[in-house]
């Protein structure tokens, strides 16, 4: 049976890095009739963020990736929250110690930085060394009495097997192996607060709630052998791992970081900004996984059905920030219009630019239209409020104009060209697009004035921007009324 689990630690938010584990996660355990569990690895208690836990939920539904057991919804195989697991570690880290394949470790940090430094300086890998190498069992009773009775605080350590190698089948990387002697020595698997490090807990955790498979970060790849070791200390069998690969910053090339300034790192700054969640789960799948063929725009159905493991990429993922774009606006073009629209008033309310009470079935008709004439140049939808601000619910100011359009505003010809604009305007039976453009057209054949030099000064008399959509509609949007009132101010 196919159990997968992500198992985030709430030391910060849901961010780009995690939801792709979470999202290839969830997609292995939906493509195959699997259960997809949320543990909470809560056991750094001074690193944990007050609402992390809350933050991971709230945006995995968000994102729309269900799951089937998590400390919300506990299963057959809770607690799902590490801190809640301790009396269960504590048993096998006794285990462990009993059959002599732990010990209780008393070196102080102040020993370990100088036996650290001292390899260092001599060109070696830092490695914990053995504290009671050539020493009896009744020595070392001795010995950890003495420390015990001068209150030195113990951590549990697991004695590494020598000169062993492990390794292990990787679902994306393929065949690994890491010799023991690469592990730095006998590691901790309880600290001195009575905590277990992850290291231990997840072999723990992972075995009694039956994962069968763990899909995880590049990162973790040093850490497989320890797991193996306690795996191979219990006698249990192991899941298969795949490591998926690092994502790396388009721009910069280095691996992607919460802190990269050119990256919204959390998905729930996503969400506020408008992005559609369809499209984010679209945009982070295609980090490190590749479908078959040249299609890119997916459902969560088409991608439940056609995910296959073994087109995990083997090469670094590349975030970057002009595909994100394309694939939301892709997304803002495929989804029900009258669900875009909705989502596009509510950014107008937020922004206080229109309020719900005004909103009759006409000014709706109205704010449709003019959304319409944006929609496709944004890729999420708070977008929409700084391109229809200027021009349909805050105009511009004369005196705000920026130089570049004042320099246009300041030619000689333009009074003239804009006094003959407005008498061919007043004319118009009807004020419409079409007939908008035609005036423009007469214009340049009477004026002999043409391209930039008409366009420019008319869109921003009329419109007070200097680019936008085409200007006719806007100024039908716009009505006679204020088009004209806009123009005038030039005159
Ligand atoms: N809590 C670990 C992390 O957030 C989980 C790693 C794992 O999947 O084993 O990186």
């Amino acid at each position: 049976k196919v159990r997968v689990r992500y198992a985030p630690s709430p030391t910060g938010y849901l961010h780009i890095g995690n939801t792709r584990t979470a999202l290839f996660n969830w997609l292995f355990a939906r493509h195959f009739g699997g259960e997809f569990i949320v543990r909470i690895e809560d056991t750094d208690m001074s690193r944990n963020v007050a609402d992390g836990e809350a933050s991971q939920f709230e945006n995995l539904a968000w994102l729309g990736l269900d799951w089937d057991e998590s400390p919300r919804n506990p299963g057959a195989y809770g607690p799902y929250r590490q801190s809640e697991r301790q009396d269960i570690y504590k048993r096998y880290i006794q285990e462990l110690l009993d059959r002599g394949l732990a010990y209780k470790s008393y070196k102080t940090s102040a020993e370990l930085e100088a036996e650290r430094e001292a390899q260092v300086a001599a060109k070696q890998a830092p490695h914990y060394v053995y504290e009671y190498e050539g020493m009896s069992e009744a020595e070392i009773a001795d010995a950890q009495a003495l420390a015990e009775a001068k209150g030195l605080p113990a951590v549990v350590r697991f004695r590494v097997p020598k000169e062993k190698m492990y390794a292990w089948e990787d679902l994306v990387k393929g065949h690994v192996e890491i010799g023991a002697e690469q592990i730095g020595g006998d590691w901790v698997i309880q600290k001195a607060d009575g905590m277990p490090t992850y290291n231990f807990a997840v072999v723990i955790d992972d075995h009694l709630m039956e994962i069968s498979h763990v899909l995880r970060g590049d990162e973790h790849v040093s850490n497989t052998p320890k797991q193996l070791m306690i795996y191979e200390a219990f006698g249990w069998e192991t899941p298969v791992y795949g490591h998926m690969t690092l994502i790396l910053n388009a721009e910069t090339g280095k691996k992607l970081s919460k802190r990269d300034n050119n990256v919204i790192a959390f998905i729930s700054q996503y969400r506020e900004l408008g992005y559609l969640p369809e499209a984010m789960l679209n945009f982070i799948v295609l980090l490190g996984w590749s479908p078959v063929g040249e299609a890119e725009i997916f459902t969560k159905k088409q991608l439940i059905k056609m995910f296959d493991p073994e087109r995990l990429s083997k090469s670094p993922a590349k975030f970057d920030n002009k595909k994100l774009a394309w694939v939301n606006n892709q997304w803002i073009k495929k989804i029900d219009s009258g669900v875009l629209f909705d989502k596009l008033v509510q950014e107008l309310i937020k922004a206080n630019l229109v309020q719900p009470a005004e909103l009759t079935t006409e000014k709706l008709q109205w704010v449709r239209q003019v959304m319409q004439l944006h929609q496709d140049g944004i890729s999420y939808t708070s977008q929409i409020v700084d391109l229809v601000r200027p021009v349909f619910f805050e105009l511009t100011a004369k005196a705000d104009l920026g130089a570049d359009s004042m320099e246009w505003m300041e030619k000689d010809y333009v009074p003239d060209l804009l006094q003959q604009w407005v008498e061919k305007l007043n004319a118009l039976e009807v004020f419409d697009a079409g007939q908008i453009v035609t005036s423009i057209r007469a214009l340049q054949n009477e004026t002999g004035v043409k391209g930039r030099d008409l366009w420019m000064p008319l869109r921003i008399a009329a419109s007070r921007v200097n680019e936008g959509p085409n200007l006719g509609e806007v100024m039908e949007l716009l009505g006679r009324e204020q088009s004209l009132k806009n123009i005038k101010e030039f005159l």
